[in-house]
């Protein structure tokens, strides 16, 4: 038994817009042919009125967040919203963690994510994640600022315990959490452990204005947060390189690996320009809904279209977002640059990411013997190309 979809348009990467394309898959979800509009007889076919395109692909999310929904308040900046965020997130039972991801999965779900690169702290979302009804890359995420080599092995030694955790067959790796919270031997500790798998990896960059100021001057709402509220005088800590953040990160992080760089807010022509040098293997992830929810502000993203950057999309978690769906925030990118067009967009949210992930074997596009999931966007603008605000990701296979 088949299953043959016809929509006003197929959307695939590669090709573009097909008008009245059909997409035929197997019982597994498999596609077995992509046919052109007269194949077939219109009854044999089901018809939908919308675009039908692949899986979409959540690049960067913290599903363990998911009980968070509500609880931070943002609007004024990364720094006032990180520093409740570990006393805040240690204070609900264990139960209402599991169901809140729970809930959170089935909302990428239904709102057509097929694959998820997934922050985590600990171990508590592996047990979803082996029920495999999202594809997961499993990014543990260490801290460790001080430039010590014994600060530095505890963190290592801790992301290993919590990768030796990670059921059979789920993919994993190590990451930094953020230029502000790693040091350049713990950096060149991930980059070691990585290499032997060897794995993607990603770190959050240039989120926030006083990331730039404490790389540069050494001081600012960085240097004020790990006094106050954790005690660190980073003078003592923190050899301030006086160039921007992206300059330390890559510095200490060689090339070799695919690294996602994650919200770029404050990222300038000539980061990007350093970062293509420095590594020929750097994605771009934007989060354009978490960056209003805690910035008020939005990665400048002509300027990543100018360099061919390849770019990803991601919702980060329900500590920052109103929603978890990439669609809304294609709408949010689509609304500050309308120059960029439909295509593009898709390409960012599906090709891009499942390269990225290394899964583009099975995901991404619609191409015969691939399995990504099939989604239909639905109240499209179809004749000008163009999301509406009520415009939806609907999965159906
Ligand atoms: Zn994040």
């Amino acid at each position: 038994m088949y299953y043959k979809l016809q929509a006003n348009f197929l959307f695939d990467p590669k090709a573009g817009f097909l008008p009245k394309g059909i997409v035929v898959l197997n019982e597994e979800g498999m596609i077995v042919e992509i046919a052109k509009p007269d194949s077939y007889a219109h009854q044999d076919l089901q018809h939908y009125k919308g675009i039908l395109c692949p899986g979409l692909v959540n690049s960067h999310c913290h599903i363990e967040l998911s009980h968070l929904k509500g609880k931070l308040t943002g609007g004024n900046g990364l720094v006032s919203f990180l520093a409740p965020i570990n006393t805040i997130r240690n204070t609900f039972e264990k139960s209402m963690i599991l169901s809140a991801m729970e809930a959170a999965e089935e909302e990428m779900y239904q709102n057509g994510i097929v694959a998820v690169g997934d922050i985590s702290n600990e171990a508590i979302s592996f047990d979803l994640k082996a029920k495999r009804r999202l594809y997961y890359h499993t990014y543990i995420e260490l801290f460790g600022l001080e430039n010590q080599e014994a600060v530095a092995e505890a963190s290592i030694n801790k992301g290993k315990e919590i990768y030796a955790q990670l059921p059979e067959g789920l993919k994993g790796s190590l990451t930094p959490h953020a230029p502000y919270t790693v040091s350049p031997t713990l950096y060149h500790k991930i980059d070691a452990f990585n290499r032997q798998i060897p794995s993607p990896t990603s770190i959050h960059n240039q989120e926030s204005l006083s990331e730039r100021e404490l790389f540069m001057t050494g001081r600012g709402a960085f240097y004020d947060l790990f006094l106050n509220n954790f005690n660190v005088d980073l003078d003592h800590i923190f050899d301030c390189p006086k160039s921007h953040s992206i300059q330390y990160t890559l510095g200490s992080f060689p090339s070799g690996n695919r690294t996602l760089l994650v919200h770029n807010t404050f990222t300038t022509a000539k980061d990007i320009a350093y970062a293509h040098q420095t590594n020929d293997q750097i994605y771009w992830c934007f989060c354009p809904n978490a960056n209003l929810y805690i910035e008020n502000a939005l990665p400048n993203f002509e300027l990543f279209r100018q360099a061919n950057a390849r770019i990803t999309v991601g919702t980060d978690s329900y500590g920052s977002n109103w929603q978890l769906c990439i669609l809304e925030e294609l709408k949010v990118i689509q609304k500050h640059a309308p120059q960029i067009p439909l295509e593009e967009l898709l390409t960012w949210a599906t090709i891009n990411g499942a390269d990225f992930m290394g899964i583009s074997d099975c995901y991404g596009s619609l191409e015969v013997g691939k399995s990504p999931g099939i989604v239909l966007l639905e109240n499209v603008d179809l004749e000008n190309k163009v999301l509406r605000p009520e415009s939806r990701a609907r999965r159906l296979m």
